[in-house]
């Protein structure tokens, strides 16, 4: 037996015991006579002591200890002399009587403890001495848990896990592919799941009416901090189900792993929110309820008062931001510039404050009365010691930048707590988006969401402002301003679908070859269903109280999309080419 006892284990109850313990040697140092160890694994670290009148041999191997050495001892539990509070064996230690020089280590390129000395690329290329420590162990032990709860709820209600193949062809969730060539049919290719969406659709016209997978996911898009090439859903469909009933069920779903895992009650039921409503007063379809600061259209109040600015502008909007009355010029300059950053993309700022002895001072004074101004201030509801800030432009893109400067200015303000948990669904999205650059139809969730029944004659219909009106019985789940998952209520009709198509602007050719699987499949009854899927990462980021989920997926890649442990994207050899019958126009590689 190699260990009695974990290194988080033992406690004062245990004192007078003979233990045999393994790990890794944290540390090592020498005090007096007596060399003190510090033995980790992932349970936790427990101190051993090697004392002064201890076997010369018994010396001279716990002064040989380096770091990260794994060893083996075997020892009686003291009770310590002076406690460590903060350890969970913090009143223990073990004075050794044997150690077990399991493997040695060369020197770690950085310290494997809470807070690392190693910067962010050195640890990627030594993961697995990163994932040694602390903050990573909790982030996985958090992901196990937290799969483990959805199973155990899932299953609860009847949902069967079935795995679904990862060499598939195209499914559009709106991303590149990523594609694997096949050697067998030569000059063609796989493509990775984006989803399993139509898999699943597949498996409700099989009759598995419940099903869900905690699936991988490819999507070749660039990177960002919340975003990774290869990522983890948990993936579900329902069948003979309307949006209330999928709803439900994952709102319970998701008011479980809140209990369970992070001892929070989450408000029941969790809000609504339309998606018109989302943009309007949030300038976003992920809106960070946590605090207010709601945007106000005030073009009517504003507009045609001969300010050029304005009265050019379809749409001014404004929000009034708690107790900012106290910035200096140079602050709402400094802000000004921020907003003027390609990030957002404002062409200015305009502030109304209302200061705290109730006068109003604005940057556009010239151009209307106090009185005018006050009732801006007035609609918005501003408080003495409150500034409102004001953007004109088109609506929807004036509204997202109102969005981001929102954000900004709750997080200035210490609004956005990640422990403060507040969930929502945004439902009602429109079916389509417009493209005007490339003079099409998107579909917002994808092509196989379905309108809703009140919609169809639109649906049916030429026009574009009839296409644009369309809504869709399709929800996301948001939390903190992240969407955490969505999903919609399906076609199931081969006409519809192929309806669809067409309006996307996917010639029936094109549609059969991609698609006539699924196209085929509805024309042999498949219920009526619908379903929708969280990103299991972020899921586990946020229940973490991180924005980044790098930390919680054991083996990330970094910005490039790389692999700098295992050096990954990389070169294949000539005969692996040949045998896939590709040629690349790379240039070639550095010898
Ligand atoms: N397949 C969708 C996605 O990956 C989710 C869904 O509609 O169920 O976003």
């Amino acid at each position: 037996m190699y260990r009695t006892h974990t290194c988080g284990e033992l406690r004062i109850e245990n004192v007078g015991q003979k233990v045999t313990l393994a790990g890794w040697v944290q540390k090592a140092r020498k005090l007096g006579g007596m060399t003190f160890v510090d033995l980790r694994d992932r349970y936790g670290i427990t101190q051993l002591v090697v004392e002064g009148s201890a076997a010369p041999e018994l010396q001279e191997v716990a002064s040989s200890l380096g770091r990260e050495f794994v060893i083996q001892v075997s020892g009686e539990v003291l009770e310590r002399e002076s406690k460590n509070a903060k350890m969970p064996t913090g009143d223990i230690e073990i004075r050794l009587e044997t150690i077990n020089i399991l493997n040695k280590s060369v020197t770690p390129p950085f310290t494997i403890e809470e807070n690392s000395d190693g910067g962010e690329d050195l640890r990627a290329k030594y993961r697995y001495l990163d994932l040694r420590r602390g903050p990573l162990q909790r982030a996985l032990k958090i992901r196990h848990d937290i799969a483990h709860e959805i199973r155990n709820y899932l299953n609860d209600q009847n949902f069967m896990e079935i795995e679904t193949p990862y060499l598939i062809k195209s499914t559009p969730e709106g991303a590149r592919d990523f594609v694997v060539p096949s050697r067998m049919n030569p000059g063609t290719f796989y493509a990775l799941p984006q989803s399993p969406q139509t898999f699943k659709q597949l498996l409700m016209v099989a009759g598995y009416d419940r099903y869900f997978q905690i699936v991988r996911c490819f999507r070749d898009e660039d990177l960002r901090a919340d975003r990774q090439p290869e990522f983890t859903q948990i993936d579900c469909e329902m069948s003979f189900v309307e949006q209330e009933d999928v709803l439900n069920t994952f709102e319970g779903m998701m008011r479980t792993l809140f209990k369970k895992i992070c001892n929070v009650d989450i408000p029941n039921p969790i809000p609504r929110m339309s998606w018109y409503d989302a943009m309007d007063f949030y300038g976003s379809d992920k809106p960070d309820i946590r605090f207010g600061m709601k945007i106000h259209e005030i073009t009517g109040l504003v507009k045609g008062y001969g300010f050029s600015v304005f009265d050019s502008c379809d749409y001014i909007g404004a929000i009034c931001v708690d107790g900012a009355a106290s910035y200096t010029r140079k602050e709402i300059d400094a802000l000004t510039e921020w907003v003027k950053r390609p990030q957002v993309g404002a062409k200015g700022l305009v502030y109304i404050k209302v200061n705290e002895d109730g006068s109003i001072k604005s940057s556009i004074d010239k151009f209307y009365s106090p009185e005018q101004l006050q009732a801006v201030a007035d609609a918005m509801e501003a408080k003495k010691g409150d500034m409102i800030l004001v953007m004109c432009g088109a609506k929807r893109k004036t509204q997202t930048m109102l969005g981001v400067l929102r954000l900004e200015m709750g997080n200035r303000l210490g609004y956005r707590d990640p422990f403060n948990f507040a969930p929502l669904w945004i439902v009602d999205f429109p079916l389509f988006e417009w493209d005007d650059e490339t003079n099409r139809f998107y579909a917002m969730h994808h092509p196989f969401t379905a309108p809703k029944p009140e919609h169809l004659d639109w649906y049916y219909s030429n026009e574009k402002e009839d296409l644009e009106r369309v809504c869709a019985n399709a929800y996301d789940f948001v939390l903190n301003g992240t969407e955490l998952g969505g999903g919609s209520i399906r076609i199931h009709e081969a006409a519809m679908q192929e309806r669809m198509f067409e309006i996307l602007g996917i010639s029936k050719e094109d549609a059969d070859y991609k698609f006539g699987f699924i196209i085929n499949a509805f024309k042999f009854g498949a219920p009526p269903h619908g379903g929708l899927a969280f990103g299991f990462d972020r899921v586990c980021a946020l229940f973490g109280g991180q924005e980044t989920i790098r930390d919680y997926i054991a083996f990330p890649k970094n910005n490039q999309g790389r692999d700098v442990m295992i050096d990954s994207p990389s070169y294949i050899d000539q005969t692996q080419m040949d045998e896939l019958f590709l040629q690349s126009t790379a240039p070639a590689p550095e010898e």
